[in-house]
């Protein structure tokens, strides 16, 4: 069977390096805010071009931390807006209503399933402090109209940069293009620890030291406590395993893209729309490979058959879900077709050429 993400695989590759790793943190008798957490901090800031990194419990935490601590700063206070795509997995949203923030939901594109940035300015309010982009399926979304109505309406710029880590903008990687970024490093992302964790990254002065004090207790300095915080660090093992993934990162991007070329090129059925190129190919890191078909259930049974394991990215859109039961009755059409025809195929630097075959004659043959 091929696996939809092997993750032993994955990690197998690089199994001298992370062994030595988790023996080291193991043996030094020192598991939270030392010296692997800041190296792999450094290693991402540096990485990504920004002057902070902040590791983090998770990639929920990265969102909720960010806006949190904007909260403290004074820039946002409960009750007011942030934009976020209606389509995007539900953590962006949790992170907004957590905050007591509320989340203003905007139609995402159907060709590249990103937030449609021209439906933006329609839903700005007096009480939008900001935009949350989200680099769905490791797809950049930026472009300098955005920069323009977020200077024009005084908006921050948050990109949940989870599925995403390594694309480019003009050469400005994600996670570099808006005020503040939350990552995750959740196992099977593009860069996946063995466990959870997160970032963000930002080249906010105050806003880092804020996030790195809320995430500790609210405290800069033991048993003084500024703010009401929380305990949500990144820990010395899942930082050490990081540090060493963080290095193969372009290459593994690279395979990604190698391999979704060869689907675009080669897949060829009129039930499947396949997604479209990027304009540059840097701006997408296929973190997955959506497909969409109006025969998506057959399509997926038909796979499942020959031996190849899909997903579905995402089955039920948030504003159908009951954590969020105020906006059941909302309609968001472009949404509602996603869910229902997107199917995620295999994809992962671990692929060999058969698997990827196999794949492109199985879906050719539907
Ligand atoms: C994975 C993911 C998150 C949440 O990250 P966790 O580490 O699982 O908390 C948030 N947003 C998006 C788009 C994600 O894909």
């Amino acid at each position: 069977m091929i696996k939809f993400l092997d993750l032993q695989k994955i990690n197998l590759k690089h199994q001298d390096e992370i062994e030595a790793q988790l023996l080291e943190v193991f043996r030094s008798g020192w598991y939270l805010l030392g010296e692997k957490t800041q190296t792999f901090e450094n290693n991402l800031a540096s990485y990504i071009g920004v002057s902070h990194a902040i590791g983090v419990a998770n990639g929920l935490d990265a969102l909720r931390l960010i806006l949190r601590a904007y909260i403290e700063l004074g820039v946002m206070n409960a009750g007011d807006e942030i934009i976020v795509p209606s389509n995007t997995y539900i953590a962006s949203i949790l992170a907004i209503s957590d905050n007591g923030l509320v989340p203003i939901l905007v139609e995402p594109e159907i060709n590249t399933y990103n937030i449609d940035i021209s439906k933006i300015e329609e839903k700005i309010t007096l009480k939008t402090k900001a935009v949350l982009i989200v680099h769905l399926q490791g797809r950049i979304v930026f472009s300098d109209e955005l920069k323009q109505i977020a200077e024009k309406h005084h908006l921050k710029i948050i990109e949940d940069n989870a599925q995403a880590i390594g694309a480019e903008w003009n050469g400005i990687k994600s996670g570099n293009l808006g005020d503040a970024a939350g990552f995750s490093f959740y196992p099977g992302k593009n860069l996946g620890a063995l466990g959870d964790a997160g970032a963000v990254t930002t080249n906010d002065e105050t806003l880092a030291k804020t996030i790195r004090a809320l995430a500790n207790y609210g405290s800069n300095q033991k048993y003084i406590n500024i703010y009401k915080g929380l305990n949500s660090r990144l820990d010395e093992i899942q930082a050490a395993v990081l540090d060493v993934k963080l290095k193969y990162i372009d290459h593994e991007n690279k395979i990604r893209r190698e391999i979704a070329k060869r689907f675009i090129n080669e897949i060829k059925n009129p039930y499947i729309i396949l997604p479209e190129s990027p304009e540059n190919e840097g701006e997408h890191v296929w973190h997955v490979f959506v497909i969409r078909s109006e025969r998506r259930d057959e399509l997926q049974a038909h796979l499942t058959e020959n031996g190849i394991q899909t997903l579905i990215h995402y089955p039920v859109p948030p504003h159908q879900q009951d954590a969020y039961k105020e906006w059941n009755l909302l309609s968001f059409p472009v949404s509602e077709k996603i869910h229902k025809e997107v199917l995620s195929v295999p994809i992962s630097p671990v692929m060999n050429k058969e698997e990827i075959n196999m794949i492109i004659n199985c879906l050719n043959q539907f």
